[in-house]
């Protein structure tokens, strides 16, 4: 017989969205019980990138407080073009530098969200425990592992990019045609190309409209990758691996950067939900967040500030469930509203200029030169970005 583990909320998967789940139930009082099939540290294969959608989440559930949290704070970033143009942008705000995102060892930012979930006295965590399968019933949900059934009210599915639970709660298959992927490397001794902080995007047309990245890492370490989505039918038998080390050695501007640079560790890769219209985040007695409800950003590939923010909205929304006592498919629909509120216009707006420039590398760089040349429409955009005034523009770099 499994043992029985009873709670009000049940967790499945303890990334990013899994955790801010908890994290943002830790005041309810309601009892908690997070699942994850691994034992942490887990490596999870990531460029390290946090937007700051990511950094204004994680004030909310920290209250400000980032102790423990590793971050190198972004300064900037730098864009080549299909062309091969470089386009530097370090804006500055009265008082210093304007921080637009941070950078992370991945795997140490989930051990810390991790860390400070388990001291959460209403929460408790099991690990190298495997969900197989999830059965609704008229009164609670039942989560059933190899030797565990764990029942609550309501559960949260939060197992990542190739989950399979949510398949079957949604009763639709997960559709993979839209979806991208992305390689990663962590290495040493990249070149640096600028005193701050920067961010590259090379949007090289071996991988547009996806790009190649490399992020300066807490540590002095850099994590370079591609990322590349699978609409684009023409990257779809590429190897991806061999791509990148062509790359690193036969286009000028990285192999300049990468002369010195040693690998530690596998290059990796994995694929990203991107998110998909018509897509069900809720049902009886379950929702989903992060990975597995394909909430990553298409343009960009990111996808850990929407993990924390859906994850985020679930624990607003489940106090509520439990303060009316419903947790039906119908009442649930309040977080697909929610989540759809905030990220629809943006899906769409983003979805759309991938599509738009998909095949159209040279127009790309035609707007970016264009876009360098007026330092009125920078300032614009900045300040409606920024919501203040910003100093600096975007500059075209010469090689
Ligand atoms: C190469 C690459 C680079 C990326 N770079 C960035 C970046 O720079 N910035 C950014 O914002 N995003 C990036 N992403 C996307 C980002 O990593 C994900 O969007 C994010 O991890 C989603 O968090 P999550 O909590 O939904 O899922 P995950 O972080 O994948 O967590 C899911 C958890 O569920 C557990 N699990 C899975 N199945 C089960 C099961 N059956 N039972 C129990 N537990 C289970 C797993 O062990 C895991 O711990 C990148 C992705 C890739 C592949």
């Amino acid at each position: 017989m499994p043992s029985v583990v009873q709670s009000d909320i049940l967790v499945v998967g303890c990334g990013p969205a899994g955790l801010a789940t908890a994290l943002g139930l830790a005041q309810s009082h309601l009892k908690v019980t997070l699942i994850d099939k691994d034992r942490f540290p887990r490596d999870k294969v990531c460029g390290g990138g946090l937007s700051s959608r990511s950094l204004r989440v994680l004030s909310d559930l920290f209250q400000g407080d980032h102790s423990g949290l590793s971050m190198l704070p972004v300064h900037g970033f730098e864009v080549t073009t299909p062309d091969h143009h470089l386009y530097r942008y370090r804006p500055r705000v009265s008082g210093g530098e304007l921080v637009m995102g941070a950078t992370i060892n991945r795997n140490q930012f989930d051990e810390e969200l991790l860390r400070r979930a388990e001291q959460l006295t209403n929460t408790e965590v099991f690990f190298s425990t495997k969900v197989l399968g999830i059965e609704t019933e008229h009164d609670q949900v039942r989560v059933k592992s190899d030797d565990k059934e764990f029942v609550g009210k309501v559960v949260v599915v939060a197992d990542g990019a190739h989950s399979k639970l949510i398949d079957t709660l949604a009763g639709k298959p997960f559709d993979r045609k839209r979806d991208a992927i992305a390689l990663r490397g962590i290495f040493k001794n990249i070149r640096v190309v600028d005193n701050s902080n920067l961010v590259g995007f090379y949007f090289l047309k071996e991988v547009f409209p996806g790009y190649f990245w490399i992020f300066p890492l807490p540590d002095g370490l850099w994590n370079a990758g591609i990322y590349v989505p699978l609409s684009m039918r023409k990257h779809k038998k590429h190897n991806l691996n061999r791509l990148f080390f062509d790359l690193i050695q036969e286009n000028s501007e990285l192999s300049a950067r990468f002369q010195d640079a040693v690998l530690i560790g596998q290059i990796e890769s994995d694929v990203l939900p991107l998110a998909k219209p018509h897509r069900v985040f809720s049902g009886n007695r379950w929702l989903s967040v992060g990975d597995s409800a394909s909430l990553v950003d298409p343009l960009a590939g990111e996808g850990i500030g929407n993990a924390l923010m859906s994850g985020l909205l679930a624990a607003n929304h489940l106090v509520n469930a439990f303060e009316h006592g419903n947790f039906s498919a119908q009442f649930n629909q309040q977080f697909d509203q929610r989540l759809m509120a905030v990220l629809k216009k943006e899906f769409s707006l983003r979805g759309g200029l991938i599509r738009f420039f998909g095949n159209k590398p040279r127009l790309f760089s035609f707007l970016f030169r264009e876009i360098a040349r007026s330092h009125s429409f920078q300032s614009l955009v900045a300040k409606i970005l920024y919501k203040k005034t910003v100093e600096g523009r975007l500059q075209s770099v010469k090689w």
